[in-house]
């Protein structure tokens, strides 16, 4: 049957590793771009392969970015005293959608999580330290998830980033427990910003 030919298998089973792409809506995709007439599904690769050919990760900050450092780093009108330091790009981009938002990032692309082996220095967080001391940042805004990982990972960061003398703050209000910054909705993400505390 159609589904099981290889060739579609492996195109489904390259749709699941998605977030939050399930084994039918998988189907559906793969059906629906190897059915319809035209040039979708080849546009489609197409397009693909130029994003993930000409977008990396600025040098400063790790967002993902056609030109490094990222327009958002390269930008001299946002306040380099200010480094909000997110796990994901998509965490920075719900920020970013909210607009109140002049401080620049970081991401982290992902969390401390020992029980998967990922340490200080898988998140290369030695870079960011230094990053932080050589542009004299004055405040670091944790802007974590509010999982377990995600506020482990603050606490860890809050401490190291005492000793070089910035004043680090969480952001507090409103962001759902438990979830991930990416599904707040924009207005309670700035409203976070706004209220964070110290740590
Ligand atoms: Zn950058």
């Amino acid at each position: 049957m159609f589904l099981s030919a290889p060739s579609v298998e492996r195109l489904v089973d390259a749709f699941r590793r998605l977030p939050g792409v399930g084994k039918r809506s998988a189907e559906r995709m793969a059906i629906h771009l190897l059915s319809t007439q035209g040039g979708d599904a080849l546009e489609l690769s197409d397009a693909l392969r130029s994003a993930k050919e000409r977008i990396g990760l600025c040098s400063i900050c790790n967002l993902l970015t056609e030109s490094d450092p990222c327009p958002i780093c390269a930008d001299d009108r946002r306040d380099a005293r200010l480094v909000c330091v997110v796990e994901q790009p998509m965490a920075a981009i719900a920020i970013e959608r909210g607009g109140s938002y002049r401080g620049r990032y970081h991401v982290l692309h992902g969390v401390l999580n020992p029980l998967e082996g990922i340490g200080p220095t898988e998140l290369k967080l030695d870079r960011f330290f230094h990053r932080i001391k050589e542009e004299g940042v004055e405040e670091v805004i944790l802007a974590t998830n509010t999982t377990a990982e995600g506020e482990a990972t603050a606490l860890y960061l809050a401490r190291q980033l005492g000793d070089l003398g910035a004043k680090v703050t969480r952001i507090a209000h409103g962001v759902p427990m438990g979830g991930g910054l990416e599904y707040a909705d924009e207005a309670t993400l700035a409203h976070a910003i706004q209220g964070r505390t110290q740590l």
